[in-house]
């Protein structure tokens, strides 16, 4: 189970004479960036439930046709990112065995599934090959054949689901929303004129043209069927938001904890320019997670700041292919220089995080070739030193460029006339949430969730 790791989308919508599957569809096209591995939606009419997905991308999955097979008034969708291993379309979300009893789409991760096993287990139900999506429908699904209603099998469920969940379930005639008691991965519920959408990330509420009402909150259920919405807080709120949304993952369109993305990721260049300072003529994003922290930077020290690279939209998943040499190639075929831009100059490159370094090693090289005469790169968040285990996908600690290495160990490996990073403290007042809310682990090596047998897997280390 350890290969798999999801870092996903999900979306939900109930309402009077919705044409969900539709509006779910549309969802996951706004969702897209959260997972492009695999895509999937289960809807229901109240009499059935029907079930599409596939691997790849939603254009690839869904056609006009395979949607309008999708009837109901209720639907939840997933749009899947995985590392490879293990049989990926086998893993395509949402999970439903074609029972017409439960569907679950899910983003986050159990990092330990070992109490959930052995329940399983202890009620005769085999473990084998399932991931912690299917170990978590498999235990709603044991409390629902013996009678509980969805509602009470999550109730009965809650203590069994240690980890990280931000999660969707649908039965024939209701949409039940459910997240973690830390709130690590969004989810956010809006409003349509006839009823409800519960979404990852208020971007894709904008798409469907829903009101934002407010996030599912830390350990909150959230029920919609056919009187309307209920909730209930299955445990106190402890919130810790993965810092990592703001820093990379979620779509900068979105709101997230009260903060607009492209304005924290703005603020956290302008932290930058407080913490460097470099002499430069012109300031590079790297597409597209470093634009907005490089406009914040330029901006706030009257630098210009243009377009250097471009990227390849079409091109997915360099972050993690197999081997190195493939991977380069990946960054190659992925984001191109404009060659004009570097000739003669100095040049500040920024981007959002280093993982293994392997994009921020070719985009200097790049440069140099082209005649940068000092190539300086600037990270808008601090050093990643600690794997992920809450649904995100980071390689192991050991490949990752900062665990082990010295800053100057690092610029060596990079290439560049200087490297620096964001210190810990100008993210947080970059992102605005207090620091106790936040989840910094791949920062830190603090993991407020606990990750049980994983611990093993890191070591702590000196900040050097
Ligand atoms: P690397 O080349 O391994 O250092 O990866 C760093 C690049 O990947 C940066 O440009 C980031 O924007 C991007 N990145 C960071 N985290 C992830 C992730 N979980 N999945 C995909 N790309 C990522």
């Amino acid at each position: 189970m350890h290969e798999l790791h999801e870092k996903c989308g999900v979306f939900g919508a109930f309402g009077q004479n919705l044409e969900a599957a539709r509006t779910v569809h549309r969802g996951l096209w706004a969702l897209q960036h959260r997972g492009q591995e695999g895509s999937g939606i289960v809807s229901a009419d109240g009499s059935g439930m029907f079930v599409h997905k596939g691997t790849g991308l939603v254009s690839h999955v869904f056609s006009e046709a395979d949607v309008a097979r999708l009837p109901g008034h209720l639907a939840i969708g997933h749009n899947r990112y995985s590392t490879s291993g293990g049989s990926l379309s086998t893993h395509v979300q949402p999970v439903f065995n074609g029972d017409n009893v439960l569907a679950l789409a899910h983003n986050g991760n159990l990092p330990d599934t070992t109490s959930l096993q052995i329940f399983l287990r202890e009620h005769g139900i085999s473990t084998n090959g399932r991931n912690d999506s299917e170990l978590m429908h498999l235990a709603l699904t044991h409390f629902m054949v013996k009678g509980a209603t969805l509602p009470q099998a999550m109730e009965r469920c809650w203590p069994l689901f240690k980890g990280v969940f931000s999660l969707l379930l649908m039965t024939n005639n209701e949409l039940v929303a459910v997240r973690d008691q830390c709130g690590v991965r969004p989810l956010a519920l809006g409003h349509l004129a006839n009823g409800y959408v519960v979404a990852s990330e208020t971007c894709a509420l904008a798409t469907v043209n829903a009101t934002d009402i407010r996030e599912v909150q830390p350990g909150e259920m959230v029920v919609i069927d056919e009187r309307g919405l209920r909730v209930q807080q299955l445990a106190p709120p402890t919130p810790r938001l993965d810092v990592f949304e703001f820093v990379y993952f979620a779509r900068w369109d979105s709101i997230i904890a009260g903060q607009r993305v492209y304005l924290v990721r703005k603020r956290l260049g302008q932290e930058l320019a407080r913490e460097v300072s470099i002499e430069a003529d012109v300031v590079i994003p790297v597409p597209e997670s470093g634009i907005p922290a490089a406009n914040g930077f330029g901006q706030a020290l009257g630098l210009p700041v243009d377009n250097g690279f471009t990227k390849n939209h079409y091109i997915h998943r360099t972050f993690i292919r197999p081997d190195q040499s493939t991977r380069e190639t990946g960054v190659a075929l992925k984001l191109n220089p404009v060659p004009e831009l570097f000739d003669g100059q100095r040049v500040v490159i920024i981007d959002d995080s280093i993982v293994r370094g392997t994009t921020s090693r070719w985009l200097v090289n790049a440069a140099r070739k082209l005649g940068a005469r000092k190539v300086h790169l600037l990270v808008s968040s601090p050093p990643v030193r600690y794997p992920d285990f809450y649904g995100i996908d980071t390689p192991d600690q050991s490949n990752l460029l900062a665990a082990g290495r010295s800053i100057d160990e690092m610029q060596d490996f990079i290439g560049a006339d200087s490297l620096r990073f964001l210190s810990l403290e100008g993210m947080l007042r970059a992102v605005g949430v207090p620091r106790e809310q936040l989840c910094l682990s791949c920062f830190t090596g603090e993991y407020p969730v606990d990750i049980g047998a994983r611990r093993a897997d890191i070591k702590q280390i000196e900040c050097r």
